[in-house]
């Protein structure tokens, strides 16, 4: 069976003993060297000043929301077809979303479903760039804050994905990462990080993921937790991050090798293979989907759904607010397919992929 994905092949030749071993051998596990030396070439990667490492992604959203001043009763605008991630640390705050639809080529936050969430004056907007394609940033950035709302990046899937010379993770008030083992840039665990460019929101962060403490037992900052990123993580993070740009180009490569197989068949295909896509998944869409995936799985090729339930469909929490019709995040959700994508993908499987997918088409 083609894998949707392999850490094995990921992580090959990338030398995580020694990065564990100098970890083991420090016998230093928390908030160390390590840490601080990730933080600071994290920023640099992304182009900004700050950066502060968590626990996980979902920790980065809620504990920039909360740095943002978030809480409970305030709105915050975000899409529904994200994998409900946003939505979680949205409802951590005890905030509520506004769900906004998405462009259908691209499958990211539509601008003009964005201008009318934000006559609901939601105290923050979350853009996510999905599957690894940057969303339209600089549109709905100025849409955001001409309406007094701050912007969060979701950059979760989309590790070095760029515009104009410019990274995700620099163009929000803040932007939230995870290191999640599948992720374009990923841990051997869990963990996360915000960026940004501003000192006394990170220092914001940095105190709330440190129980709110002021001071070590003077707790000064309500909202508090424990959010840590673990230094064995940081090493391996820092170990893997000078690969991170050439893996980006492997996924891309494959995406292009896919969309032009795929031309002329009757599936959507990802709109742009370009600096601002990293591949992190390759998604087509086919209005047959279950035939579809269940002829791959019979030809050996795994497939995914990302993801099969809009955020305002979940079963816990029925009530739940949208900007006008979610018409296309719905649509998306019965249509969309993940084919294996990822950094080690060996050509004959990429070749068997494309094979299997047409023979779905000249059955
Ligand atoms: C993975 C992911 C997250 C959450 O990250 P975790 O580290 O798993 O908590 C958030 N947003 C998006 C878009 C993701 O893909």
């Amino acid at each position: 069976m083609i894998p949707l994905f392999s850490a094995s092949a990921v992580n090959a030749g990338i030398d995580l003993e020694g990065a564990a071993q100098r970890v083991l051998r420090s016998h230093w596990y928390v908030l160390g060297e390590e840490v601080k030396a990730f933080e600071r070439e994290f920023a640099q990667y992304t182009g900004t000043t700050e950066c502060v490492s968590l626990a996980n992604g979902t920790d980065a959203l809620e504990l920039a929301l909360r740095a943002l001043g978030v809480t409970t009763g305030d709105r915050v605008a975000c899409v529904a077809n994200a994998g409900f991630y946003g939505s979680t640390a949205i409802h951590a705050v005890g905030a509520t979303p506004v769900y906004v639809d998405i462009q259908p080529e691209t499958q990211n936050m539509a601008a003009d479903s964005l201008a009318y969430a934000l006559e609901r004056k939601p105290k923050a907007v979350i853009v996510t760039h999905l599957y690894g394609q940057m969303a339209d940033i600089d549109v709905l950035k100025r849409l955001t804050h001409d309406a007094g709302a701050k912007l969060i990046e979701d950059c979760a899937q989309a590790h070095g994905a760029m515009r104009d010379g410019r990274r995700v993770g620099s163009f929000g008030d803040i932007a939230c990462f995870s290191f999640y083992p599948t992720k374009n840039l990923g841990a051997i665990g869990d963990g996360g990080a915000v960026t940004c460019d501003d000192a006394a929101l990170a220092d914001r962060v940095r105190t709330l993921r440190q129980y709110g403490w002021s001071a070590k037992y003077h707790v000064g900052t309500p909202g508090g937790r424990n959010s840590r990123l673990d230094e064995l993580q940081a090493a391996v993070l820092r170990a893997k991050l000078p690969h991170l740009d050439a893996g980006n180009r492997q996924r891309r490569a494959i995406a292009a090798r896919y969309n032009a197989a795929f031309q002329g068949l009757p599936i959507g295909l990802p709109p742009s293979i370009g600096d601002d896509y990293v591949g992190h998944l390759y998604v087509v869409r086919c209005k047959e989907r279950e035939a579809f995936r269940a002829h791959l799985s019979a030809q050996g090729v795994s497939t995914d759904v990302h993801y099969p339930v809009p955020d305002h469909l979940q079963a816990a929490y029925p009530a739940v607010s949208a900007a006008g019709s979610l018409d296309a995040s719905e649509a998306a959700s019965r249509e969309v397919v993940t084919l294996p994508c990822f950094p080690g993908l060996a050509d004959a499987d990429v070749a068997a992929v494309v094979a299997a997918v047409g023979s779905f088409f000249n059955r």
